[in-house]
């Protein structure tokens, strides 16, 4: 074995967690327990100086000025930009456009590439299992086109069907879109696989990596695909700041999708002529200071290690559903498989999912509680709502042991 192949040591949970000031919190008698990360995750105090160091020596506008303060917010905002993509091995930075979400990214795409190409007789396909923010830009779309949208379905254990997917795959399919990973099911999707024969057929394919980026190693070259999606404040940064990668020539052949300052090349009172990308799609001033603490999220991952983390999270997410399994009248929607990421969405027989989650508050553990934006696929399990816990880096073992804790306070109450 030479060096470079020496295995890494195993991710603990107690090499981070004095990084996260909000892990000392207590809710009333208990500590926390926080296990709501698939909605947002918490913050390293790494991060919340980075923002605060921005503010406190540059927050000038960037692009604009010809002065110190505003070079350095220059430099601070681009140097982020080119850590993000390389943390997705982007070929180019500057096919990294910073958004506010990855929900803001998909419309882009549905709006800027879709909406521009398609035609009556043409389809979309996606998944049962997507996420609203993969959904209802794909429904506005072919409604306005005449495009026709397909669902490829799942099997009962939550996989997709992938007889499914490739049965409804054909010449007619011109835009591909699915998760990398489900938000509720946490199926990892074949996403290199299926693209390679999306683009066999001619298809253009986008990847909702909004819980993928955060929780494990993530190559858009590997991986194959034309656009990626994915938001800051999922995988350790701030809120209001997210990522759409796109091939260079794709966002080079698009239109703005808003317009005004910051974004133009020539404007004369007749015509605008628009800058090349990223810029063409920033339009307006940034978020200098959550790109700066997206960037520096990261850092803190990479210093990490998202092959640590992506172990660690697995070894987590299996102690947590043997210990799911073991309360009476839980299901949890999908079927466990090895290598599952931590993520359990589960009802019970004898209390509703707002009730779970209220009296789980009550003992300090934080899970949420809803469809979690996926009703048709809670539809698809006959379920309303389910309450949904959900890991990172930081969760341990004891965590989980308060969540079954708190489960059998609802079976004593409701069961
Ligand atoms: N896609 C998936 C799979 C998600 O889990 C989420 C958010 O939870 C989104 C898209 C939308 O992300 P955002 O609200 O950051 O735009």
């Amino acid at each position: 074995m030479n060096e470079d192949e020496v295995p890494c040591t195993p991710l603990s949970p107690e090499e981070v967690r004095p990084d996260f000031p909000q892990l000392n919190r207590r809710i009333g008698d208990y500590p926390l327990a926080y296990l709501d990360n698939t909605a947002a995750t918490l913050k390293p105090r790494q991060v919340i100086e980075a923002i605060d160091h921005f503010y406190a020596t540059c927050p000038a506008n960037v692009h604009r000025g010809i002065h110190t303060l505003s070079e350095e917010a220059t430099d601070a905002y681009e140097s982020s930009r080119k850590r993000i993509a390389a943390f997705i091995h982007a070929p180019r930075e500057s096919e990294l456009i910073f958004t506010r979400n990855t929900t803001e990214g998909i419309n882009l795409v549905a709006d800027c590439w879709a909406r521009r190409r398609l035609k009556p007789g043409d389809e979309v396909l996606v998944t049962v299992m997507e996420h609203h923010a993969n959904l209802i830009p794909w429904q506005i779309v072919t409604e306005a086109t005449g495009a026709t949208l397909k669902f490829a379905r799942l099997h009962p254990s939550g996989q997709l069907d992938l007889d499914d997917w490739y049965s409804k795959l054909s010449e007619r399919t011109k835009f591909v879109s699915m998760p990398q990973v489900s938000n509720v099911l946490g199926v990892i999707n074949p996403v290199k696989t299926l693209t390679a024969a999306a683009k066999a057929v001619g298809a253009t394919v986008l990847v909702d990596a909004a819980q993928s980026v955060p929780h494990m190693p993530v190559d858009v070259v590997d991986i194959g695909c034309d656009f990626l999606a994915f938001s800051g404040y999922k995988l350790l940064g701030p809120f209001g700041i997210g990522g759409l990668w796109g091939r260079y020539e794709l966002l080079d052949a698009m239109p703005p999708y808003q317009t005004g300052g910051s974004m133009i090349h020539t404007v004369t009172l007749e015509k605008t002529t628009f800058a090349d990308p990223p810029q063409r799609f920033e339009a307006g001033t940034p978020s200098i200071a959550d790109a700066v603490g997206f960037a520096a999220a990261i850092d803190y991952l990479t210093n990490v290690g998202m092959d640590r983390l992506h172990q660690r999270e697995i070894e987590l997410s299996k102690y947590m559903h043997e210990r799911l399994a073991e309360i009476p009248g839980l299901r949890i929607l999908g079927e466990y498989f090895e290598g599952k990421p931590g993520i359990a969405s589960f009802d019970l027989a004898y209390a509703h999912a707002h009730d779970v989650a209220q009296f789980l508050s009550d003992e300090g553990v934080a899970v949420r509680a809803g469809h979690h934006c996926a009703e048709p696929l809670h539809h698809e399990f006959n379920s309303e709502s389910t309450s949904r816990a959900s890991l990172y880096l930081y969760n341990t073992e004891a965590e989980i042991d308060q969540l079954i804790a708190g489960l059998g306070t609802v079976r004593e109450i409701f069961g």
